[in-house]
């Protein structure tokens, strides 16, 4: 980075840490507890551009960095990972028109999501397909100069408050090998686009996660990404990089919350006439989650500056994406172990931290496929 990129990097970090600090930390407590939507603060992530921090200027966008975009996350997740939830599906939905999108979708699409005016996310899980995306039933079906979709999504991120998605069919349900008969589309809300209800989660609270119904649901051909058929498998899976760094950068940001809530109370409890940071035990475990946070993030940086050189790296968002999401519910777990019963009560924010770990571990590839994706890779460069 040359030091006029420095210089800009942190003025954009300076604004976001402003922002979290005024209009996120003072009302994420309230709003988790109620799963209550977000919508003042959208509004002001509107207004500072984080809507499309990582689309072409040429297109609206603001164009960082993935390493940047990588720091504003870790940022947002360590104050309340939902918010950060609100951009990333978003931002994956972007990325994909601008990878694979033609020219006119390009322009009619990337404006409206830089500014939010248009924001949502990805539609690709169904009640019986997540991990084997090939297995999905959601039909379209050409009619003249449009399509007709028909089937159900399920886990939808951002499909309540938002108003499009890019939406995972079959357009050839018969095609072999199944991928050939997948297609991507970019889906806005109208007649037949049902969302049926949102979900109860865990964790993850307040921002919007649905199931979907499409019946006869009416969509333009010219909405088809790319104008190809048959390609869409393919261009979700290009997105999977950047959608593994960027929950790997929520992994840190959750693991480094944990961490320093728990150095702080460590410091101030006593038991046996002493903070309970002079106890051994309470020592090794710091030791060991300042440890994981440090490891986190450089797996992070290191898999963000390959994806910026334009190199493959689906190795190392995978390591960072493992390595930094387990962290974080290591960290939320031993975070709540230091705090005693206070860990256990609604009234601090560690619980939450343990409520909101477990996501990271199943979205973008559950950690049992990044395991075996890092393994392919590794024999694959690395021949005998
Ligand atoms: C809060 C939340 C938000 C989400 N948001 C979205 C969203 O916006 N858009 C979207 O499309 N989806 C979303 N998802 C869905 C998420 O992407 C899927 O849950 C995920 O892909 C896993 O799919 P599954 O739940 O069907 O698990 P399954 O695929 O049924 O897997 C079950 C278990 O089997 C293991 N497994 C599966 N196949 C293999 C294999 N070949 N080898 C070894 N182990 C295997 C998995 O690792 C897992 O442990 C969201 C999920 C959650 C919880």
């Amino acid at each position: 980075m040359t030091p006029e990129q420095q210089e800009n990097e942190q003025l954009v970090l300076d604004s976001v840490d402003k922002f979290l600090k005024t209009e996120v930390r003072p009302h994420a407590h309230r709003l988790e507890s109620a799963d209550e939507y977000p919508a003042e603060i959208v509004e002001k992530m509107k207004e500072l551009g984080l809507f499309g921090c990582i689309i072409d200027p040429e297109y609206g966008g603001i164009g960082l960095s993935t390493s940047t975009y990588a720091k504003i996350v870790e940022r947002m997740a360590a104050v309340w990972m939902s918010v950060s939830g609100i951009i990333n599906s978003h931002l994956i939905m972007a990325a994909a028109v601008q990878r694979s999108g033609t020219e006119a979708q390009k322009r009619r699409y990337l404006p409206k999501f830089a500014t939010g005016e248009l924001r949502g996310g990805v539609g690709l899980t169904e009640p019986d397909a997540g991990t084997d995306l090939q297995a999905i039933r959601t039909v379209a079906v050409r009619d003249g100069d449009h399509y007709i979709v028909n089937g159900a999504k399920t886990w939808i991120t951002n499909s309540m408050y938002g108003n499009t998605i890019v939406l995972l069919v079959k357009t050839d349900p018969h095609a072999q090998p199944r991928h050939k008969g997948m297609s991507l589309f970019i889906a806005e809300k109208g007649p037949g686009f049902k969302v049926v209800r949102k979900l109860e989660k865990l964790g993850y609270r307040g921002i919007d996660t649905c199931e979907l119904v499409f019946e006869n649901y009416r969509i333009p051909a010219d909405r088809l990404v790319g104008g190809i058929e048959g390609k869409g498998l393919q261009q979700v899976l290009s997105g999977l990089e950047l959608g593994r760094i960027n929950v790997a950068a929520r992994g840190v940001g959750v693991a480094r919350a944990a961490l320093q809530e728990a150095v702080a109370y460590a410091q101030t409890r006593k038991t046996f006439g002493k903070p309970i940071c002079e106890h051994q035990a309470i020592q090794l475990k710091l030791g060991e989650m300042a440890t994981r946070v440090e490891a986190s993030r450089l797996l992070l940086e290191s898999a963000a500056k390959a994806y910026d050189r334009g190199e493959r790296c689906d190795m190392e968002a995978g390591m960072a994406k493992y390595f930094a999401t387990e962290s974080a519910m290591e960290n939320a777990l031993e975070c709540m172990r230091i705090h005693g019963a206070y860990g256990y009560s609604k009234e601090y924010n560690v619980e939450r931290y343990f409520r909101d770990a477990p996501l990271l571990l199943i979205g973008e590839g559950t950690n049992e496929m990044q395991r075996i994706i890092i393994a392919k890779q590794l024999i694959q460069r690395n021949p005998a």
